[in-house]
């Protein structure tokens, strides 16, 4: 149990990362308000907490105000995926930019201390390589990715003003691509998109040549450096990476989820995708300084583990939260 409970609110706590971070902070002993309006996510990601008394779950949508009194808030809610972050813009955006002042009001009115899941999106299509928190990024405002990284630049400033202005306990952490059990099978990200395609035998599809990187990150890894961001020295509050440096193309990705998976399935290369960055690894440095963080599970393990739990679900209980999967 912890020393002190405290009473903390998880926004987007039903998606894949929120509903994880739920898990552990009521496994903890503190009082978790979970808030999601369920858009790309559902209810089955907490419904094992739903009885416990120190879980409740409140569906609300960040864009609109909403008065709790509470000691500390992971601020997750929006959609992360390409897919559904383009589904509706101008929602993303403003999910993004009007959460964030809401939940920053929110958090000066109770002083309590406050996190924001940014994203290595902030960096764009990067000509650094790989990415330190001090590089500035290459964005395109006016791109299909815009409403999402703008958004999440407009909340790291928002995040910043807060802090500088009324002395607010923030903390930034920028996350790099993420997977593990209880991604939504229609998210239309890679990962669960390889693994889905796989374990169906169907062509795997891959937008461009597959010379694109990514760096991926298991779940259980992020909450590590996630959580001891928010709990790490006053003195250190981000931006930080958080992300694991491994780096493997999107062919590669593909080439060991048939192999993990045993699947008959074939890899189909498809136009690339606009503004895609050509590749994209974290510079771990601060984290490793600051919060002694470091990922641990290799992309073979934690896709090992990820394949079982997509292996373990019912696909037709799942709804597909927009037409882009
Ligand atoms: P997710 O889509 O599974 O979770 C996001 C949650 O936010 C969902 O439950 C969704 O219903 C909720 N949500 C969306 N809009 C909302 C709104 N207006 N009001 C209330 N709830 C809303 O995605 P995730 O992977 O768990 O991502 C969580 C956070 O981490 C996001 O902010 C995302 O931008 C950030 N992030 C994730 C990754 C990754 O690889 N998973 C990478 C970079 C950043
Ligand atoms: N991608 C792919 N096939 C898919 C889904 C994604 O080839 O079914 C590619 C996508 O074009 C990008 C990379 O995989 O180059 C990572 O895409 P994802 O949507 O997971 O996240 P991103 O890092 O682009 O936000």
């Amino acid at each position: 149990m912890p020393t002190s409970i405290k009473r903390i609110l998880v926004t987007g706590g039903a998606g894949f990362l929120g509903s994880h971070l739920c898990d552990r902070l009521v496994k903890q002993g503190h009082d978790v308000i979970c808030l999601d309006n369920l858009f790309t996510s559902q209810k089955s990601n907490i419904n094992h907490l739903l009885e416990r008394p120190n879980f409740e779950f409140i569906r609300h949508d960040v864009t609109h105000p909403i008065w709790l009194e509470v000691d500390e808030i992971y601020n997750l809610a929006c959609p992360a995926a390409p897919g559904h972050y383009q589904y509706n813009p101008i929602k993303t955006m403003k999910t993004s930019v009007i959460g964030a002042i809401n939940i920053l009001g929110m958090a000066k009115r109770c002083r309590a201390k406050v996190l924001q899941a940014s994203t290595s999106e902030v960096y764009g299509d990067p000509e650094v390589h790989p990415q330190p928190e001090s590089y500035k990024g290459s964005v395109n405002p006016i791109g299909p990715r815009a409403c999402y990284d703008e958004g999440k630049r407009a909340a790291e400033t928002l995040f910043f003003d807060y802090h500088r202005s009324n002395k607010l306990n923030i903390r930034v952490m920028r996350i790099f691509n993420t997977y593990g059990p209880r991604m939504h099978p229609f998210d239309g990200r890679v990962v669960s998109n390889f693994i889905r395609k796989a374990l169906a035998g169907t062509p795997i599809d891959c937008f461009g040549d597959g010379q694109q990187t990514r760096s991926f990150c298991y779940v259980d890894d992020l909450l590590d450096g996630m959580m001891a961001l928010m709990n790490g020295p006053d003195d250190f509050i981000g931006p930080v990476n958080i992300g694991n440096p491994g780096e493997f193309t999107i062919r590669q990705l593909g080439e060991m989820v048939i192999e993990l998976t045993g699947s008959k399935s074939e890899m189909r290369f498809l136009p690339p995708t606009p503004d895609d960055p050509s590749r994209r690894r974290p510079d771990i440095t601060l984290a490793k300084k600051h919060l002694n963080w470091e990922p641990k599970v290799p992309l073979r393990e934690g896709l090992k583990r990820t394949i079982e739990y997509f292996r373990s679900i019912d696909i037709n209980s799942f709804r597909a939260p927009t037409p882009h999967y």
